[in-house]
């Protein structure tokens, strides 16, 4: 589907889509060029669509020929495409080692957002989403994360332009904290797709060491999945909470929402039936937010194979959002989108080859439910 010779090909070159601006730069000074060839050649490579180093005109004929010697520029390649009734749009991208992601793209009236994945599986066990199921391979590589949007521009084309990334897809991306940095950052660079630092969204389980490091490296919003309002249940569901619970979490939220670009956290709650959506599960939540700036998105919880809860009823979900209305909390509640070809959150599996074992743990469990 793309244009590209395949990473395992030509795996001994060196991938220029593995740098961000800064990393490409040194790699020219280390070979004696200027740094300002970075800029030239992001200009080709992102702008441009030209991948051939031979075309690339301003470039000195030796640094051409020896760009062609040791680098290619190879993407990810799309492998399937499945297009839902709301023109919510999955892809199967492969990586490496016989290894799939999934990306998905959400067609919005003004604006088109791209959910990428982070990781190949997920290492955390949220016993409510499937990816976690999977167990989990590896981290993506920079040129793994930044080519999902490479192959997803080149198949939308020019009209349908993706103007917000979700790092909301496969994986805990602050679990893979240098590739997703270089990767998030070459996303919002002038000479690449230049997108606004408000319009990329990190999404993370609460990797609390990685939340105040992000801060100091890259300027993008963020969401925190809390999905718990206490301790207790939180552990349960979210189990790196017994790493670093919701006191520690809340403060890093607190020093985050200061700095980054849209001075609030965006909490992301899944409605789990008898599990979080009490009206009491409410009153904590406001009670829990009140020194940090936030906002709420509800997701409705998006069922899979062998999954053991149940989505709350829309009654429940809409009195749960009038708690938080109430006590002057924003808040929406997420529409499901894809859910037809399992591209909504939580659904994405792709195919990953387990290194945790935990697909036989579950096996020997005889259950779907870790804690
Ligand atoms: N690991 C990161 C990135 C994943 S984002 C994180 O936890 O934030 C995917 C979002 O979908 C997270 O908020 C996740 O908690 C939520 N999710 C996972 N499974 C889900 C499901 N079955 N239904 C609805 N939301 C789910």
């Amino acid at each position: 589907m793309t244009n590209f010779v395949t990473a395992s090909a030509r795996s001994n070159l060196v991938n220029l889509l593995d740098f961000d601006r800064k990393g490409l730069a040194a790699f020219f000074v280390e070979m004696g060029e200027k740094p300002f060839r970075a800029t030239q050649l992001l200009k080709w490579i992102y702008q441009e669509d030209v991948t051939d180093f031979e075309q690339m005109t301003n470039l000195s004929k030796s640094l051409r020929a020896y760009l062609q010697e040791h680098c290619t520029i190879t993407a990810p390649e799309m492998l399937v495409e499945q297009v839902a009734s709301d023109g919510t749009r999955k892809w199967a991208i492969e990586m490496s080692g016989g290894n799939r992601v999934e990306t998905v793209f959400i067609p919005e009236e003004k604006r088109g957002t791209l959910c990428v994945s982070s990781q190949i599986g997920c290492a955390l066990a949220c016993t409510f989403c499937s990816t976690a199921k999977q167990g989990f391979n590896r981290n993506l590589s920079v040129s793994e994360i930044i080519g999902q949007l490479y192959v997803a521009q080149q198949r939308l084309g020019p009209e349908k332009r993706i103007t917000n990334v979700v790092m909301m897809g496969m994986g805990e991306p602050l679990l893979n904290f240098d590739n997703v940095v270089a990767a998030m950052n070459l996303m919002m660079d002038d000479f690449t797709f230049g997108l606004s630092k408000r319009r990329v969204t990190v999404s993370t389980s609460g990797i609390v060491p990685a939340m105040y490091r992000l801060n100091q490296v890259c300027d993008v919003s963020m969401a925190v999945s809390l999905h718990a309002a206490n301790d207790e249940l939180r552990n349960e569901l979210v189990p790196i909470n017994q790493k670093y619970p919701l006191s520690e979490l809340m403060s890093a939220c607190r020093e985050y929402a200061k700095q980054g670009p849209r001075k609030y956290i965006t909490f992301e709650y899944v409605m789990l039936d008898g599990i979080n959506d009490s009206i009491q599960d409410a009153r904590l939540l406001t009670r829990l937010l009140k020194k940090v700036p936030s906002k709420i998105n509800l997701i409705p919880f998006n069922p899979f194979p062998n999954s053991a809860y149940q989505c709350s009823s829309a009654e429940t979900i809409a009195r749960f959002k009038d708690v938080l209305h109430q006590a002057g909390i924003v808040t929406t509640i997420r529409k499901t989108r894809g859910d037809d070809i399992d591209a909504a959150c939580g659904q994405l599996v792709g195919k990953v080859k387990d290194k945790s074992r935990r697909h036989l743990k579950l096996q020997a469990m005889g259950s779907s439910h870790v804690g």
